[in-house]
């Protein structure tokens, strides 16, 4: 078989910010480290971020610090999270920022010069470092720059399909260059999986086509659990109108700079839908909302920035209600609230995305939004000190790990978290490595069997086509997975997956394998499945409803789900397996913290 072949300590699999944030860490712990990416570097989702990064640096409010950003983590994925990854999230946060900072990061400014700091959903206090609302494309290029002067080798249009194993943990990874379709094999102790999120398993997403879950079902496969797939976060704003653009992101900075949510009534709707857990700390009428935004001391923050599963369930009631617009969404308007240079100024992206895509001018008339599928909460289950998988040698960061966020992430929070725990997962990575040295091989068989593997597709004749597949699993999570959910409808799924794993067994393509599209996705499509089929079996096993996974026939969370986790892991005959999991014990003086006022 020919086969290209190289020899690392760590192997990255994603060049997102967590995986380049990883591959610092492990090149400058001095670790021969390669990044491998499928898409183009610099293209990872990370640069979509819009909003900014969560970090408690104190400059608009000296009173935030990073127990009061635990706390708001904590309450907002509703107490599900690790508290140790919300603990070192918080306390090494505003570190990361300022460390890109220095490595040439240019945020914007407080008028007296400090790092800016904006208001997001179920942030206490104004927090979230931002770069207008373009901050992932800042991030990603500050450390693609200073990934490549470093000298870390970069492998870019390449998909990694397997991660290879032996008794003792990881040898390496098998994959394939896209534009050639040629193999290629790497020989390493340590593998960093940071391939980000799922979105692509669902019919509307603000995902790219990226996001095939490829992290979450190379770690299954290689024997790693993954925690709190029923997890899917909604983003309440997404563009429902025209449908070529349906799902595309608005971002939440347009309600932390002062936007509102009005039903086709004109109703500012988000007052009747304040859950009890949050009432103490949200305002009553408009009047006190409209001051927060001057005078945050003395008054309580604005519905609309509830945490973001509570306004997704909340738009999704209203338009179910008949009191959506005729598109489906509902009003989100900034148009009426703040001058037409500020939004410009503040939101020049959002200008442009409704400008060109949807020719809606956002200063002179209101957005029509409606929730997208937008990031995964569960991921590869993880040690928050290291995270490491419980596969020796492997190790998870960013969107593809699990526990940080618990049932609901806050906005802000995934820039940070890809940068605690990039650069904790390439230090681990490295050091991991050293122990390892000259004691990993690749396996020639195993390298026989993922090329066989990968060849399948094109050895079957008159199968169905990938997309036809793909199209028929997204339509089937948008249904009967998605924002509400009961019992029946997510057995329904589960039967359907099932039926399109024998279709995805028998599809073939066509054509060789210079680049070629739709043996890529032939490829993907399992990975889709398995996580489609984890959130599945962890959705119908949770008889609650919580943060970012709600049940029609529970509506309410349940004191004793609170305390219990899912994960789901490989079973002896290939299948999925879901188990109960106590939490962490959080202590005592951090379960301080939720005894003080909001
Ligand atoms: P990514 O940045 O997606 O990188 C994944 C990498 O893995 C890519 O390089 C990809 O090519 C690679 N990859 C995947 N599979 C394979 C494979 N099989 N082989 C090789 N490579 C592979 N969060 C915030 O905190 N603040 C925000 O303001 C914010 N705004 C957002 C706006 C949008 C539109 C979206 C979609 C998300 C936003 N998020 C935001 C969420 C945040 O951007 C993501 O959660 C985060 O960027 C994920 O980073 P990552 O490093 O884990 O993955």
């Amino acid at each position: 078989m020919e086969l290209e072949r190289h020899a690392y300590d760590v192997v990255v699999v994603g060049a997102g910010g967590a995986g380049l944030r990883a591959a610092i860490a492990a090149h400058e712990d001095g670790a021969r480290t390669a990044v491998v990416c499928k898409s183009l570097l610099g293209k990872a989702h990370t640069v979509m971020a819009e909003g900014g990064i969560a970090a408690a640096m104190g400059n608009a409010y000296p009173e935030d610090d990073w127990r009061v950003h635990f706390r708001d983590t904590m309450r907002g994925g509703k107490m599900l999270n690790h508290w140790r990854m919300a603990q070192l999230h918080a306390q090494e946060a505003p570190d990361r920022v300022r460390e890109l900072e220095d490595w040439g990061a240019l945020f914007d400014r407080t008028p007296d010069g400090l790092i800016s700091q904006r208001d997001f959903g179920g942030h206490r206090y104004a927090r979230l470092a931002h770069v207008g609302d373009r901050t992932g494309l800042e991030l990603i290029r500050t450390l693609q720059q200073r990934t490549v002067a470093l000298g870390v080798d970069v492998f870019m249009e390449c998909t990694v399909t397997r991660v290879l194993t032996d008794d003792e943990g990881v040898t390496g990874a098998f994959g394939y260059w896209r534009e050639s379709g040629r193999f290629v094999a790497w020989e390493a102790p340590s593998v960093v999986l940071a391939t980000g999120g799922i979105g692509k398993a669902y019919k509307v997403t603000s995902n790219s086509w990226e996001y095939t879950g490829d992290g979450h079902s190379l770690a299954l496969q290689a024997g790693a659990g993954l925690v709190n797939m029923e997890f899917v976060q909604f983003h309440p704003t997404g563009m429902v109108w025209p449908p070529s653009v349906r799902g595309i992101l608005v971002t939440e900075s347009v309600r932390g700079d002062g936007g509102v949510l009005r039903n086709s009534a004109g109703n500012r709707f988000m007052f009747d839908y304040i859950p009890d857990y949050f009432r103490k700390e949200t305002a009553e009428t408009e009047d006190e909302a409209d001051r927060w935004y001057e005078d945050k001391k003395n008054n309580r923050r604005p519905p609309e920035l509830l945490p973001r599963d509570e306004v997704a369930r909340a738009i999704n009631s209203e338009v179910k209600a008949g009191r959506g617009t005729v598109h489906g969404g509902v009003f989100l308007d900034i148009a009426s609230r703040r001058p037409a240079e500020y939004v410009r100024k503040r939101l020049p992206s959002m200008y442009h995305q409704f400008k060109e895509l949807a020719d809606v001018d956002i200063t002179a008339e209101a957005m029509e939004v409606g929730p997208t599928c937008h990031y995964v909460m569960g991921g590869v289950e993880v040690d928050p000190d290291t995270a490491a998988a419980r596969v020796p040698g492997l190790f998870a960061a960013g969107e593809v790990a699990g526990g940080m966020h618990g049932s609901n992430r806050l906005g802000g929070n995934s820039l940070s978290d890809l940068l605690v725990f990039g650069r904790r997962a390439g230090t681990a990575a490295a050091e991991h490595a050293r122990k390892r040295a000259g004691l990993v091989a690749l396996v020639e068989e195993e390298l026989a069997d993922a090329a066989r593997a990968a060849l399948a597709p094109f050895e079957r004749e008159g199968g169905e086509n990938p997309y036809t597949v793909q199209h028929d699993l997204q339509q089937t999570m948008h249904d009967l997975v998605g924002i509400i959910r009961t019992a029946p409808e997510v057995e329904q799924a589960l039967v359907r997956i099932a039926a399109l794993r024998e279709r995805v067994a028998a599809l073939s393509v066509e054509g060789h394998r210079q680049y070629n599209p739709g043996w890529h996705l032939a490829l993907d499509l399992p990975h889709l499945l398995v996580v489609s089929e984890c959130i599945a079996r962890a959705a119908l096993e949770r008889e609650e409803s919580r943060g970012g996974h709600t049940r029609d026939d529970f509506p309410a969370p349940d004191p004793e789900w609170g305390r219990t986790n899912l994960v789901c892991a490989r079973t002896a005959d290939g299948g999925v397996g879901v188990a109960r999991q106590p939490l962490p014990q959080m202590p005592p003086e951090l379960a301080e913290v939720f005894e003080e006022a909001p």
